[in-house]
Protein backbone atom coordinates (compact mmCIF):
# COMPACT_ATOMS: atom_id res chain seq x y z
CA UNK A 1 0.00 0.00 0.00
CA UNK A 2 1.40 3.53 -0.95
CA UNK A 3 0.56 6.05 1.68
CA UNK A 4 0.57 9.40 -0.08
CA UNK A 5 -0.47 12.31 2.28
CA UNK A 6 -0.87 14.47 -0.91
CA UNK A 7 0.82 17.43 0.35
CA UNK A 8 1.46 19.87 -2.31
CA UNK A 9 4.89 20.51 -3.89
CA UNK A 10 7.21 23.93 -3.06
CA UNK A 11 9.23 25.15 -0.17
CA UNK A 12 7.56 24.53 3.09
CA UNK A 13 5.99 28.05 3.60
CA UNK A 14 4.71 27.97 0.38
CA UNK A 15 2.74 24.73 -0.26
CA UNK A 16 -0.58 25.67 0.61
CA UNK A 17 -0.21 29.12 -1.21
CA UNK A 18 1.12 27.38 -4.17
CA UNK A 19 -1.85 24.70 -4.23
CA UNK A 20 -4.65 27.65 -3.56
CA UNK A 21 -2.81 29.70 -6.60
CA UNK A 22 -3.29 26.62 -9.02
CA UNK A 23 -6.74 25.50 -7.90
CA UNK A 24 -9.03 26.15 -10.45
CA UNK A 25 -12.23 28.54 -9.77
CA UNK A 26 -15.61 27.57 -10.04
CA UNK A 27 -17.81 30.40 -11.62
CA UNK A 28 -20.25 31.86 -9.23
CA UNK A 29 -22.89 31.41 -11.79
CA UNK A 30 -22.46 27.68 -11.36
CA UNK A 31 -21.62 27.27 -7.69
CA UNK A 32 -25.84 26.46 -7.44
CA UNK A 33 -25.32 23.70 -9.86
CA UNK A 34 -23.13 21.30 -7.18
CA UNK A 35 -24.51 19.95 -4.13
CA UNK A 36 -21.93 19.08 -1.16
CA UNK A 37 -22.94 16.81 2.25
CA UNK A 38 -21.52 17.65 5.28
CA UNK A 39 -21.97 15.12 7.74
CA UNK A 40 -21.42 16.29 11.65
CA UNK A 41 -22.16 19.79 12.63
CA UNK A 42 -19.62 20.47 15.40
CA UNK A 43 -17.20 23.06 15.23
CA UNK A 44 -15.86 21.44 11.97
CA UNK A 45 -19.21 20.49 10.15
CA UNK A 46 -20.92 23.42 10.97
CA UNK A 47 -18.07 25.97 9.57
CA UNK A 48 -17.45 23.93 6.52
CA UNK A 49 -21.58 24.02 5.86
CA UNK A 50 -21.90 27.86 6.83
CA UNK A 51 -18.84 28.73 4.05
CA UNK A 52 -19.50 26.38 1.67
CA UNK A 53 -23.30 27.70 1.84
CA UNK A 54 -22.06 31.45 1.53
CA UNK A 55 -20.31 31.01 -1.20
CA UNK A 56 -22.91 29.59 -2.74
CA UNK A 57 -23.15 25.74 -2.88
CA UNK A 58 -26.09 23.62 -1.89
CA UNK A 59 -25.32 21.93 1.04
CA UNK A 60 -27.35 19.21 3.29
CA UNK A 61 -25.98 19.24 6.46
CA UNK A 62 -26.52 16.22 8.85
CA UNK A 63 -25.92 15.45 12.61
CA UNK A 64 -27.79 12.86 15.10
CA UNK A 65 -27.66 15.33 18.08
CA UNK A 66 -30.80 17.38 18.26
CA UNK A 67 -29.35 20.90 17.17
CA UNK A 68 -25.77 21.90 16.09
CA UNK A 69 -25.00 23.29 19.47
CA UNK A 70 -24.83 20.26 21.24
CA UNK A 71 -21.99 19.02 19.19
CA UNK A 72 -18.93 17.61 21.55
CA UNK A 73 -17.00 20.92 20.51
CA UNK A 74 -19.30 22.77 23.34
CA UNK A 75 -17.11 20.76 25.64
CA UNK A 76 -13.54 22.17 24.82
CA UNK A 77 -12.84 25.14 27.69
CA UNK A 78 -9.09 25.74 27.34
CA UNK A 79 -9.01 28.32 24.05
CA UNK A 80 -7.51 28.01 20.68
CA UNK A 81 -3.75 29.34 19.57
CA UNK A 82 -2.64 32.12 16.96
CA UNK A 83 0.31 33.04 15.97
CA UNK A 84 -0.86 37.22 16.38
CA UNK A 85 2.20 38.15 18.64
CA UNK A 86 0.36 40.11 20.87
CA UNK A 87 2.27 40.71 23.69
CA UNK A 88 5.19 40.64 21.69
CA UNK A 89 7.20 37.85 23.52
CA UNK A 90 8.57 36.01 19.71
CA UNK A 91 5.97 34.39 18.54
CA UNK A 92 5.90 33.90 14.76
CA UNK A 93 3.91 31.32 12.64
CA UNK A 94 6.98 29.33 12.46
CA UNK A 95 7.18 28.95 16.16
CA UNK A 96 3.14 27.74 16.02
CA UNK A 97 4.51 25.66 13.77
CA UNK A 98 7.45 24.19 15.33
CA UNK A 99 5.20 24.03 19.00
CA UNK A 100 2.71 21.82 17.30
CA UNK A 101 5.12 20.03 15.34
CA UNK A 102 6.87 19.51 19.08
CA UNK A 103 3.49 18.60 20.86
CA UNK A 104 3.03 15.90 18.24
CA UNK A 105 6.14 13.75 18.52
CA UNK A 106 7.32 15.01 15.17
CA UNK A 107 5.10 12.73 13.74
CA UNK A 108 2.64 15.37 11.94
CA UNK A 109 2.31 16.30 8.46
CA UNK A 110 4.75 19.22 8.58
CA UNK A 111 2.72 20.76 5.74
CA UNK A 112 -0.59 20.96 7.01
CA UNK A 113 0.71 21.80 10.29
CA UNK A 114 2.50 24.82 8.99
CA UNK A 115 -1.05 25.92 7.02
CA UNK A 116 -2.70 25.36 10.38
CA UNK A 117 -0.14 28.08 12.13
CA UNK A 118 -0.70 30.86 8.76
CA UNK A 119 -4.16 30.58 8.87
CA UNK A 120 -4.66 30.31 12.66
CA UNK A 121 -4.63 34.47 12.72
CA UNK A 122 -7.49 34.81 10.06
CA UNK A 123 -9.67 32.51 12.34
CA UNK A 124 -9.68 34.31 15.20
CA UNK A 125 -10.46 37.46 13.34
CA UNK A 126 -13.86 35.46 11.67
CA UNK A 127 -14.46 34.01 14.92
CA UNK A 128 -14.16 37.50 16.37
CA UNK A 129 -16.60 38.46 13.46
CA UNK A 130 -19.40 36.22 14.15
CA UNK A 131 -19.29 37.79 17.80
CA UNK A 132 -17.48 35.38 19.71
CA UNK A 133 -17.00 36.79 23.10
CA UNK A 134 -13.49 36.47 23.83
CA UNK A 135 -12.01 37.32 26.75
CA UNK A 136 -10.21 41.16 26.05
CA UNK A 137 -8.45 42.78 28.39
CA UNK A 138 -9.21 46.57 30.63
CA UNK A 139 -8.12 48.13 27.14
CA UNK A 140 -10.54 46.40 25.00
CA UNK A 141 -7.82 44.49 23.15
CA UNK A 142 -8.09 40.69 22.85
CA UNK A 143 -6.39 38.81 25.91
CA UNK A 144 -4.12 35.65 25.37
CA UNK A 145 -2.64 33.47 27.70
CA UNK A 146 0.27 30.61 27.99
CA UNK A 147 -1.13 27.54 27.65
CA UNK A 148 -0.25 24.09 27.27
CA UNK A 149 3.29 24.31 28.25
CA UNK A 150 3.96 26.94 25.43
CA UNK A 151 6.90 29.72 26.51
CA UNK A 152 4.49 32.49 24.82
CA UNK A 153 1.05 33.60 25.30
CA UNK A 154 -0.67 32.73 22.09
CA UNK A 155 -4.26 31.19 23.48
CA UNK A 156 -7.45 32.98 22.78
CA UNK A 157 -10.22 32.17 24.96
CA UNK A 158 -13.63 33.03 26.55
CA UNK A 159 -13.46 31.99 29.88
CA UNK A 160 -13.36 28.33 30.37
CA UNK A 161 -15.50 27.60 27.90
CA UNK A 162 -14.49 28.35 24.51
CA UNK A 163 -15.60 25.49 22.84
CA UNK A 164 -19.32 26.46 23.35
CA UNK A 165 -18.79 30.31 22.27
CA UNK A 166 -16.79 29.07 19.37
CA UNK A 167 -19.66 26.55 18.56
CA UNK A 168 -22.96 29.22 18.96
CA UNK A 169 -20.41 31.23 16.55
CA UNK A 170 -20.31 28.55 14.02
CA UNK A 171 -24.00 27.65 14.33
CA UNK A 172 -24.97 31.67 14.58
CA UNK A 173 -23.25 31.60 10.91
CA UNK A 174 -24.97 28.11 9.94
CA UNK A 175 -28.63 29.34 10.74
CA UNK A 176 -28.20 32.74 8.82
CA UNK A 177 -27.07 30.12 5.76
CA UNK A 178 -30.19 27.73 6.65
CA UNK A 179 -32.10 31.49 6.78
CA UNK A 180 -30.73 32.03 3.08
CA UNK A 181 -31.71 28.41 1.64
CA UNK A 182 -27.91 27.69 0.67
CA UNK A 183 -27.86 24.88 3.87
CA UNK A 184 -30.39 22.13 4.37
CA UNK A 185 -30.53 20.97 7.71
CA UNK A 186 -30.92 17.18 8.95
CA UNK A 187 -30.80 16.45 12.44
CA UNK A 188 -31.54 13.31 14.66
CA UNK A 189 -29.81 11.84 11.62
CA UNK A 190 -27.22 9.29 11.49
CA UNK A 191 -25.23 8.58 8.88
CA UNK A 192 -25.27 4.76 8.21
CA UNK A 193 -23.38 4.48 4.98
CA UNK A 194 -21.18 6.38 2.05
CA UNK A 195 -22.10 5.88 -1.47
CA UNK A 196 -19.02 5.10 -3.85
CA UNK A 197 -19.26 5.89 -6.98
CA UNK A 198 -15.96 5.46 -9.36
CA UNK A 199 -13.74 5.43 -6.16
CA UNK A 200 -15.47 8.65 -4.99
CA UNK A 201 -18.09 9.70 -2.08
CA UNK A 202 -21.22 10.81 -4.00
CA UNK A 203 -23.74 10.62 -1.57
CA UNK A 204 -24.88 8.85 1.99
CA UNK A 205 -27.53 6.57 3.93
CA UNK A 206 -28.78 8.11 6.77
CA UNK A 207 -31.75 6.96 9.14
CA UNK A 208 -34.46 9.10 10.78
CA UNK A 209 -33.61 8.48 14.38
CA UNK A 210 -37.02 9.99 15.35
CA UNK A 211 -38.98 7.51 12.70
CA UNK A 212 -36.28 4.84 11.74
CA UNK A 213 -36.66 5.77 8.10
CA UNK A 214 -33.79 5.10 6.02
CA UNK A 215 -33.07 7.60 2.66
CA UNK A 216 -30.55 7.99 0.74
CA UNK A 217 -28.87 11.44 -0.20
CA UNK A 218 -26.87 11.80 -3.48
CA UNK A 219 -24.02 14.75 -3.54
CA UNK A 220 -21.07 16.07 -5.65
CA UNK A 221 -19.16 15.71 -2.68
CA UNK A 222 -19.12 14.60 0.96
CA UNK A 223 -17.53 15.76 3.73
CA UNK A 224 -17.26 14.18 6.92
CA UNK A 225 -16.92 16.10 10.14
CA UNK A 226 -17.78 13.28 12.26
CA UNK A 227 -15.49 14.25 15.57
CA UNK A 228 -13.63 12.23 17.77
CA UNK A 229 -14.07 8.43 18.46
CA UNK A 230 -12.26 7.94 21.79
CA UNK A 231 -15.21 5.79 23.03
CA UNK A 232 -13.62 3.16 21.55
CA UNK A 233 -11.17 2.74 24.21
CA UNK A 234 -12.03 1.52 27.53
CA UNK A 235 -11.47 5.25 29.49
CA UNK A 236 -12.32 8.27 27.77
CA UNK A 237 -13.67 11.76 28.68
CA UNK A 238 -15.53 12.22 25.54
CA UNK A 239 -19.26 12.13 24.75
CA UNK A 240 -21.17 8.99 24.03
CA UNK A 241 -21.87 10.72 20.85
CA UNK A 242 -17.67 10.56 19.86
CA UNK A 243 -17.70 7.29 18.41
CA UNK A 244 -16.91 5.40 15.50
CA UNK A 245 -20.13 5.02 13.42
CA UNK A 246 -19.01 7.47 10.71
CA UNK A 247 -15.41 6.60 10.46
CA UNK A 248 -15.72 3.09 10.63
CA UNK A 249 -17.96 3.10 7.90
CA UNK A 250 -15.94 5.40 5.67
CA UNK A 251 -13.24 2.60 6.35
CA UNK A 252 -15.54 -0.09 5.74
CA UNK A 253 -15.68 1.62 2.14
CA UNK A 254 -11.93 1.92 1.46
CA UNK A 255 -11.06 4.97 3.24
CA UNK A 256 -7.54 4.50 4.77
CA UNK A 257 -7.76 4.90 8.54
CA UNK A 258 -4.34 5.71 10.42
CA UNK A 259 -2.65 5.59 13.92
CA UNK A 260 -6.11 4.95 15.47
CA UNK A 261 -4.61 5.43 18.84
CA UNK A 262 -4.06 9.06 17.94
CA UNK A 263 -7.21 10.36 19.57
CA UNK A 264 -7.31 13.16 22.34
CA UNK A 265 -7.09 12.17 25.99
CA UNK A 266 -7.10 14.22 29.00
CA UNK A 267 -4.58 13.34 31.18
CA UNK A 268 -5.78 14.72 34.34
CA UNK A 269 -9.00 11.58 34.14
CA UNK A 270 -6.65 8.99 34.01
CA UNK A 271 -6.32 7.01 37.18
CA UNK A 272 -2.59 6.57 38.41
CA UNK A 273 -2.18 3.07 38.44
CA UNK A 274 2.00 2.65 39.54
CA UNK A 275 5.33 4.53 39.09
CA UNK A 276 6.00 3.18 35.68
CA UNK A 277 2.88 4.78 34.01
CA UNK A 278 2.89 6.25 30.41
CA UNK A 279 4.20 10.06 30.34
CA UNK A 280 0.53 10.76 29.96
CA UNK A 281 -0.09 10.53 33.41
CA UNK A 282 1.79 14.38 34.25
CA UNK A 283 3.85 14.69 37.14
CA UNK A 284 1.38 17.38 38.33
CA UNK A 285 -1.68 15.26 37.69
CA UNK A 286 -0.49 12.61 40.80
CA UNK A 287 0.47 15.19 42.74
CA UNK A 288 -2.92 16.89 42.82
CA UNK A 289 -4.61 13.51 42.83
CA UNK A 290 -2.55 12.74 46.06
CA UNK A 291 -3.55 15.62 47.57
CA UNK A 292 -7.24 15.48 46.12
CA UNK A 293 -6.99 12.12 48.00
CA UNK A 294 -5.46 13.47 51.21
CA UNK A 295 -8.65 15.76 51.41
CA UNK A 296 -10.57 12.65 52.17
CA UNK A 297 -11.91 12.21 48.43
CA UNK A 298 -12.03 8.71 47.27
C1 LIG B 1 -13.27 18.54 27.51
C2 LIG B 1 -12.61 18.99 26.20
C3 LIG B 1 -11.75 20.09 26.19
C4 LIG B 1 -11.14 20.49 25.02
N1 LIG B 1 -10.37 21.61 25.05
C5 LIG B 1 -9.82 22.09 23.90
C6 LIG B 1 -9.10 23.30 23.88
O1 LIG B 1 -8.92 23.95 24.90
N2 LIG B 1 -8.58 23.75 22.69
C7 LIG B 1 -8.76 23.03 21.53
O2 LIG B 1 -8.28 23.49 20.48
N3 LIG B 1 -9.45 21.87 21.51
C8 LIG B 1 -10.00 21.39 22.66
N4 LIG B 1 -10.72 20.23 22.64
C9 LIG B 1 -10.82 19.49 21.37
C10 LIG B 1 -11.85 20.12 20.44
O3 LIG B 1 -12.96 20.53 21.17
C11 LIG B 1 -12.30 19.10 19.40
O4 LIG B 1 -11.18 18.56 18.72
C12 LIG B 1 -13.22 19.73 18.37
O5 LIG B 1 -14.24 20.48 18.99
C13 LIG B 1 -13.86 18.66 17.49
O6 LIG B 1 -14.77 19.28 16.61
P1 LIG B 1 -15.50 18.44 15.49
O7 LIG B 1 -16.43 19.35 14.76
O8 LIG B 1 -14.45 17.72 14.69
O9 LIG B 1 -16.31 17.29 16.28
P2 LIG B 1 -17.65 17.28 17.21
O10 LIG B 1 -17.92 18.60 17.85
O11 LIG B 1 -17.55 16.05 18.08
O12 LIG B 1 -18.80 17.06 16.15
C14 LIG B 1 -19.03 15.80 15.54
C15 LIG B 1 -20.33 15.89 14.77
O13 LIG B 1 -20.47 14.71 13.99
C16 LIG B 1 -21.79 14.18 14.11
N5 LIG B 1 -21.70 12.73 13.85
C17 LIG B 1 -20.76 11.84 14.27
N6 LIG B 1 -21.02 10.62 13.79
C18 LIG B 1 -22.14 10.75 13.01
C19 LIG B 1 -22.92 9.84 12.24
N7 LIG B 1 -22.62 8.56 12.14
N8 LIG B 1 -24.02 10.34 11.58
C20 LIG B 1 -24.36 11.65 11.66
N9 LIG B 1 -23.66 12.55 12.39
C21 LIG B 1 -22.58 12.10 13.05
C22 LIG B 1 -22.24 14.59 15.49
O14 LIG B 1 -23.66 14.62 15.52
C23 LIG B 1 -21.61 15.99 15.61
O15 LIG B 1 -22.45 16.96 15.01
C24 LIG B 1 -11.36 19.78 23.81
C25 LIG B 1 -12.23 18.69 23.81
C26 LIG B 1 -12.85 18.29 24.99
C27 LIG B 1 -13.79 17.10 24.96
Amino acid sequence: MILDGKSPSGPLAEKWDKRQQEMKLVNPANKRKYKIIVVGTGLAGASAAATLGELGYNVEAFCYQDSPRRGHSIAAQGGINAAKNYPNDGDSIFRLFYDTIKGGDFRSREANVYRLAQVSNNIIDQCVAQGVPFARDYAGYLDNRSFGGAQVSRTFYARGQTGQQLLLGAYSALSRQIKAGTVKLHSRSEMLDIVIVNNEAKGIIVRDMITGRIESFAADAVCLCTGGYANVFYLSTNAMGSNVTAAYRAYKKGAYFANPCYTQIHPTCIPVSGDHQSKLTLPHVRVSQKRWQGMGAS
